[in-house]
């Protein structure tokens, strides 16, 4: 049993506080904001994740789970820190590390025995060094700790299934007490045959950023041949599925649409851009990947309004707010800047989707928020599906038809057949769904 601070309470600490939980450890999830303490110790989760609230509520029920702001009194308690605090975009792309600095300058005042200090946030190369400096600058100057990376890669939506059935758990560490202890914290799931790999702490710190590159890269890719394939008559849903059936390819994340959102991949792929830019080490794949995903939203948001006509006046229904399916996460999500592009300039945007609607409301007041699809949906000019939700995949089409006073449907992630679509009098707009000419008019 190891005693466990998570410092930082949202997704990441969250989740990953509430399994070592289930594993048998001691573990205080502490956070700055008040409200998502309060929240938390009302018994309720501060944010939608399926499957977390029932291991939360059994782990405060058996007594190994609590929460807190008291961040003086979890460091002085507990014998292993994870950092799981936000590192958002700074202003020129990098990775803003003021949280992270923090931590590590009130780990440095409160160090009263050994600590291992884990950074699970995701933070560029060299943040290991940087924190192990801040803690000795603040007090930790010939006091004993050690200071380890073990990056997370969770996704939001299918969290606790991805950190308990990990394809790999990513320790780096400079010291063999280190590694010791993160090894025998994360027993239960290499015993379980997750593949532990360890590695020096730079190398952590790098695998994180590489493996979220590399994946954004593949959906820039793809995007790419779906634009070529609108051009030459071919389908990139044909094209893809053949890609993907390639094993050294693989299907995930091969799929083209608007793009990728979200609150990982487009401050990542940034942040790693930045860090090879300072340390002249170009990564043109990286920039080019991040501009063919800018490109790629607003394309889809300029075909629409080409399409649809002067917007001023006119209704655009938009389904699905959140960056992905099963999760209420809007941030930077392609469904809000279709809101905010047709709102500016004159249009009434209904928006709907099953879980993130408060959230989106923050964030573009001025949209109307619907009870349901067929809501949303009633008098639309243009409907757009910005995130595939298995309701809009079943959805009844004809009674859509039969809502909708306009005819346009914009399929940002290919869930409707472009054929079935044309029968029931839409025009849909699919990405990359080329349709080929006759032979004879070759
Ligand atoms: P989040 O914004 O949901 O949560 C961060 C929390 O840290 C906030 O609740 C904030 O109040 C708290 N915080 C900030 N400073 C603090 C301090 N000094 N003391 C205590 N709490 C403090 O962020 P997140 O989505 O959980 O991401 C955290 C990190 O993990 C980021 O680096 C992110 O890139 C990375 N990550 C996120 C995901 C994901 O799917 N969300 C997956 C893998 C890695």
């Amino acid at each position: 049993m190891h005693r466990i601070c998570m410092v930082g309470t949202g997704y990441v600490g969250l989740v990953t506080g509430a399994c070592f939980a289930d594993f048998g450890n001691q573990v205080t999830c502490v956070d700055l904001a008040q409200d998502k303490i309060d929240t938390l110790n009302q018994g309720k989760i501060p944010f939608y994740e399926f499957g977390l609230e029932e291991l939360v509520e059994r782990n405060v029920r058996e007594g190994r789970l609590t929460f807190t702001t008291d961040l003086t009194r979890a460091i002085r308690d507990n014998d292993v820190l994870f950092i799981c605090v936000g590192t958002p975009r700074g202003s020129d792309g990098e990775a803003d590390l003021q949280y992270v600095d923090a931590v590590a300058r009130d780990i440095g005042k409160h160090l009263n025995a050994h600590k291992l200090v884990v950074q699970k946030s995701t933070v560029p190369v060299g943040t290991g060094r940087r924190i192990h400096k801040l803690i000795q600058e603040n007090g930790g100057e010939g006091k004993e700790f050690d200071v380890a990376s073990n990056p997370e890669f969770l996704r939001e939506g299918s969290a606790i299934e991805d950190f308990m059935r990990p394809n790999r758990i990513v320790i780096g560490t400079s010291t063999k007490r280190a590694e010791g202890i993160l090894s025998d914290i994360y027993k239960p799931l290499y015993l379980n045959e997750a593949p532990l790999v360890t590695t020096t702490v730079e190398s952590a710190e790098l695998i994180k950023y590489a493996s979220n590159a590399f994946l954004a890269t593949k959906i820039s890719f793809i995007n790419e041949i779906a634009n070529l394939c609108e051009v030459v008559g071919a389908d990139v849903k044909e094209v893809s599925r053949a890609m993907g059936l390639d094993q050294r390819i693989g299907g995930k994340f091969l799929h083209a649409g608007a793009g990728y959102g979200g609150s990982c991949f487009p401050k990542d792929t940034e942040a790693l851009y930045h860090t090879g830019r300072e340390l002249g080490v170009p990564l043109r794949i990286v920039e080019a990947t991040i501009e063919v995903n800018r490109d790629q939203r607003l394309k889809l948001i300029k075909r629409t309004e080409e399409l649809l006509g002067d917007p001023a006046g006119k209704t655009v229904a938009v389904l699905g707010l959140s960056f992905k399916p099963q999760t209420d996460d809007v941030r930077d999500s392609v469904a809000l800047d279709f809101m905010q592009y047709f709102l500016d300039r004159g249009a009434k945007v209904n928006a709907f989707d099953p879980v993130a609607m408060d959230n989106a409301r923050r964030e573009v007041p001025d949209a109307t928020y619907a009870a349901d699809i067929f809501d949303a949906v009633k008098g639309a000019h243009a409907v757009v599906i910005a995130t595939e939700w298995n309701e809009f995949r079943r959805v009844d089409m004809e009674q859509i038809r039969d809502l909708v006073t306009g005819d346009l449907v914009i399929d940002c992630k290919n869930i409707y057949e472009p054929d079935v679509m044309a029968k029931l009098g839409f025009r849909h707009v699919g990405v990359g769904r080329g349709r080929p000419q006759p032979m004879e008019q070759a």
